[in-house]
């Protein structure tokens, strides 16, 4: 099942890439399971909100969740790097990714359904609260339930591709084997305290090393959505990920191989 699921999203990938207009490129994809009965699960409702929706309450006999990462091309964060607005490829790249995570959801639930198990999907963005600027389904929280990856400074989620693309994630009543979640940090702030390249980047100092202004983020995401309005819902930055130590690897498994070796 579990190669079956790999190559579903190596070919939506490349349909993707095949199809005419399309500009953004991806790395390898990774992709990591969490039982649905995690304990975690149900802690995020305290750690996220109270109305956190747990796998069981998005689908009556899920058994597993499958969380994935489509890591963009050196060259998207490469070119965010500059200045204070976000660049036009990183832009593209957030709403050809999130075209993406949907047609990567409707094969592996398509798949899964003729296999005769349930799926339920939620999409990349937008069932966020618009007040709270929290969401009722956290991409970041469930992937890291799964085993993807460990929070960095910057409140991303660094995975062994590093932090710059974008994660979905499905629920599905097919038993598949849960990912083991690393006891080692990704983070090289919380690792030894060398590294706060993210805070530095951020242009509106909604980054700190005391926490994260979670609105001052979203009106500059606000104004780079106006400067790139042609691109439907471009409510980016990613300043703090692009071209950082994290944004194409896990920089504390890197530095300890190095260590090792
Ligand atoms: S840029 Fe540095 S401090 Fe920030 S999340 Fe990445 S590794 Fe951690
Ligand atoms: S996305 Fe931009 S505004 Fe938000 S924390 Fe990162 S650098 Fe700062």
């Amino acid at each position: 099942m579990k190669e079956w699921i790999a190559q579903e999203i190596a070919a939506a990938i490349a349909e993707a890439q095949a199809r005419e207009g399309s500009v953004t490129r991806w790395r390898p994809p990774l992709v990591a399971y969490a039982s649905a009965d995690d304990p975690l699960f149900p802690q995020l409702k305290q750690i996220v909100r109270a109305s956190h929706t747990t796998p069981k309450e998005l689908l009556p006999g899920a058994r597993s969740v499958i969380a994935y990462f489509l890591p963009f091309e050196r060259d998207v964060p490469r070119s965010n790097r500059p200045n204070r607005l976000a660049s036009e490829p990183w832009a593209v790249a957030y709403v050809e990714t999130n075209a993406l995570v949907g047609a990567v959801n409707q094969r592996l639930a398509e798949g899964l359904r003729a296999r005769g198990f349930d799926a339920a999907v939620q999409p990349a963005t937008a069932n966020f609260d618009a007040e709270m600027l929290m969401s009722d389904w956290s991409h970041k929280h469930v992937a890291y339930i799964a085993g993807l990856g460990q929070f960095g400074l910057h409140q991303m989620l660094i995975t062994a591709a590093g932090s710059a693309g974008r994660l979905g994630t499905l629920v599905t009543s097919a038993p598949l084997e849960a990912t083991p979640r690393s006891s080692q940090p990704a983070c090289l702030y919380t690792y030894d305290r060398s590294c706060t390249d993210c805070v530095d980047n951020c242009p509106v100092h909604a980054l700190t090393l005391d926490g994260f202004d979670r609105h001052a983020c979203y009106e500059l995401c606000l104004e780079n959505a106006a400067l790139h309005q042609q691109h439907s819902l471009a409510e980016v930055c990613g300043k703090c990920v692009s071209v950082v130590p994290c944004t194409y690897v896990d920089p504390v498994a890197r530095k300890v191989a190095r260590g090792a070796s």
